[in-house]
């Protein structure tokens, strides 16, 4: 997972979703804030916790929860390099 320090956890979250306004400003808008109260519409960045977080698929683009793909699917996958530490016996 690569995690973008001006961006925090955000950066690498299934839920962002990047807007670009006329002006050339870029906003970080959290798609989870619709079905979690709890979560703001534009997270203040960095973002370095977060209960909501869920790393993107890496396949077929950010695994924006519009694309089709199940939330949660991601969750508790390994990242690159942890899997064959996990496999080990
Ligand atoms: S769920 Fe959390 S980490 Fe993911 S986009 Fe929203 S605020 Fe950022």
């Amino acid at each position: 997972m690569r995690v973008d320090f001006g961006v925090g956890l955000c950066g690498a979250c299934r839920w962002r979703r990047t807007i670009e306004s006329g002006k050339g400003s870029t906003f970080h808008l959290c798609e989870r804030s619709k079905i979690d109260a709890s979560l703001p519409k534009y997270p203040r960045l960095p973002v370095w916790m977060c209960h909501g977080f869920e790393p993107t698929t890496g396949v077929g683009g950010h695994g924006d929860p519009g694309s089709g793909e199940t939330p949660g699917a991601g969750e508790g996958r390994a990242a690159p390099g942890e899997a064959a530490e996990a496999d080990e016996a």
